[in-house]
Parts: structure tokens; sequence; C-alpha cells
């Protein structure tokens, strides 16, 4: 069997694990990961999402805080703060910098950002093997997402890094853009893989700022949609196999993060089905065929199936690996079930 997952970081990644453990040695995982996160920040190209999925994958995250390498220092960030050089909202951790740092050569050498992936991934060997799992950036150039955003009564644009992590979301979103898009292109192997795919999955990762950045968002009405990376929504659409998507929202509210700020910017509500409405039906030329949403949330049922989504509740939570592998394994039964 082989998957493809869309995915951002830290939901993305523990989706990833689970679906690693539902799978067996000779399967294949190929996960396309945001790279609108990405930034350059005191000289160095830092790719949050492809980072937060290498780490965990690797079995080297900071579970406890959410991001980052285990048994972090921070003593380089402490002597780049002295020198007022970066964000010192943004801590980067001496062992993460190393990843930045090889990165940024690599990228220096002419290597593209799809390769650079693959190098820093090989070197944690056994974690990305039985089943051969392989980060596919969505794409190899800077598309980075920015934010048009409200702040004592300013209207500024900023990364969406910095509104994230030191406006905490709290400065008022008014649209996101992603700086680059025109001229940029499906990251190599990101289209093929959707292409070879058995099942495309969705991981429970932020719709609009992760899955949506990837493959775009169609926009319904007056409201705003997101372009996505050229090709990749185009790939998925014409896929001849289900495409399953999880809720990253229990109830009114996201299970960590703030996908609540980011689908106001579209003009969702925060809920699991206000999600699968943003992403539509395939049959609609959306993307999805199939949505898992959580037990609480049953009473959206009938609604998405008469919206052409064939919907599911199911335990949504990932507290471990035994969790996340059940929620990966419901995924793939309504996949089974939407292809018989
Ligand atoms: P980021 O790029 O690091 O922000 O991570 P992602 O975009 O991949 O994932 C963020 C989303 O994951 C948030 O909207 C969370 O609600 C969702 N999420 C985190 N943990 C869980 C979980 O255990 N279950 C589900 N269903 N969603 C989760
Ligand atoms: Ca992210």
């Amino acid at each position: 069997m082989r998957a493809a997952v869309i995915a951002g970081g830290v939901g993305g990644a523990k989706f990833v694990k689970g679906l690693r453990a539902a799978l067996g040695p000779e399967d294949r995982i190929s996960v396309v990961v945001n790279t609108g996160d990405d930034m350059w920040l005191t000289g160095l190209r830092v790719c949050p999402d492809l980072d937060s999925m290498m780490y965990a994958l690797a079995g080297m995250n900071d579970a406890e805080r959410g991001w980052g390498r285990e048994g972090e220092s921070e003593r380089v960030s402490a002597e780049l703060a002295e020198y007022g050089v970066g964000w010192p909202w943004f801590t980067l951790g001496d062992l993460d910098l190393g990843t930045h740092i090889a990165r940024t050569a690599m990228l220096q050498e002419g290597m593209p950002l799809s390769e650079v992936t693959d190098r820093l991934c090989a070197r944690w060997g056994e974690a990305f093997r039985a089943p051969r799992t392989r980060l596919l950036p969505a794409t190899d150039q800077e598309v980075e997402t920015w934010v048009t955003a409200e702040e004592d009564g300013q209207v500024t644009e900023m990364h969406f890094e910095e509104w994230w992590v030191r406006t905490r979301a709290s400065a008022r979103a008014q649209r996101f853009v992603q700086r680059g898009v025109e001229q940029a292109g499906a990251g190599p192997g990101a289209r093929e893989a959707l292409a070879e795919a058995d099942v495309i999955l969705l991981a429970p990762s932020n719709p609009v700022v992760s899955i949506g950045t990837v493959l775009g968002l169609p926009g319904v009405g007056e409201r705003p949609g997101l372009p996505g990376i050229p090709g990749i929504g185009e790939a998925l659409r014409e896929a001849a196999v289900p495409v399953v998507g999880v809720s990253p929202i229990i109830g009114t509210a996201p299970v960590q993060g703030m996908a609540r700020q980011c689908l106001e910017v579209l003009g969702y509500d925060c809920s699991a089905a206000a999600a699968a409405q943003a992403y539509g039906a395939r049959a609609g030329g959306g993307l999805l065929d199939g949505w898992l949403l959580a037990e609480e949330d049953a009473a959206a049922l009938p609604a998405l199936e008469g919206a052409g989504i064939r919907a599911r509740a199911a335990p949504l939570r990932m507290r471990d690996e035994t969790t996340s592998r059940r929620l990966a394994q419901d995924a793939l039964e309504l996949a089974a079930a939407i292809s018989s």
C-alpha cells in the first residue's frame, strides 16, 4: 500500500506516526509537508513543519513542549539575543540550530530543499525505513505565508510565524497571502506521490495555514480562498483513489493551536463541519471524499453526507501511539469503504 499524506507540523506528525504504526514494513508513506511557515532567521533557513515532522518521526522531538528537539539547550540563542540578532520571542535551541545550519549549508551549495530534506532525514536512518517514509516539501521555492493583521490600531503585514508566535494570533488577522506562490511549482515527487498513491489522507493539521497553503482552498462566494502550491491541488483532484481528511477540531475548538482564528479569516466557524466545508467535496470540485470527525460532533454527519462527503465519527484525540494508530486505521477503513 502506498499512502500519501498532506500535513503541517505537530498535528500532522502525530498522525503520520500513527499511520506508520498502522501500516506494514513493505508499505510506503509519502508526506507532502507544508513549507508556508518557512523563513530566513538569523541568516538561516528555518522550516518549522518539516522539522517538527522529522524530529517526531525520528523520536527526537520535545513532546512536552510541543516543538523542537528533546533535551535542548539555548546557549546560542542567548548569545544571539545579546547581539540583538533574531527574534527574541522565537527561541531556537542549540540542537535545532544544528539542523538549520546544516540545511542552509546544503542550500548554499545549490541543493534544492527536497534534496536537502532527504539528506537531513537520512541521518535518522531506521526511523524512515519499514515502512519507507519520505518527507516531500510542498515546493522547493520560497513561498511564505504572510498575514495582514491589525495590531494597536495599525494594519501591518507580518510573517505567519511572527503572527503566530509573537502575537499568539491576537493581532486581528484580515487575510493570508502566499508570497511568491505565482513563481512556484510543486516540489519534486509531490504530484507523483499523489498520482501513485492507493489512498490520500489529509492529516488533522491546521486546515488553512498547513493544508490550505499546500492544496489551496476553493473560497466560496464572498469567502476568500488560498491559491495553494500550483499543481498539488490539481493532482489530488485528478487522483482516482479516495481522499480522506481528519478533523483537527473537536466541538468548537481545535485540539490545540489557533485554527479558530485562521478559519475566521476565511469566514468559517471553528467546527469539524466548517473545516470540511472549507475543503469542500471532491465531487463538487473540492478536496474531500471522506471526513472523520469526533464522536461528540456526530450531529453534523447527515449534513456532510448531504454535501457529498462520506463522514464518520471516531475517537480523534491522539494521546499516544496507540490512539494515533487507531485514528490512522479509522481513516484507512473509511477510505476502503469509499473505494468499494
Ligand atoms: P503545526 O504546523 O505545528 O501547527 O501543526 P499542524 O498544522 O500539523 O497541526 C495543528 C493542528 O493539529 C491543530 O489545529 C490541532 O487542533 C490539531 N491536533 C493536534 N493534536 C491533535 C489530536 O490529538 N487530534 C486531532 N484530531 N487533532 C489534533
Ligand atoms: Ca506549521
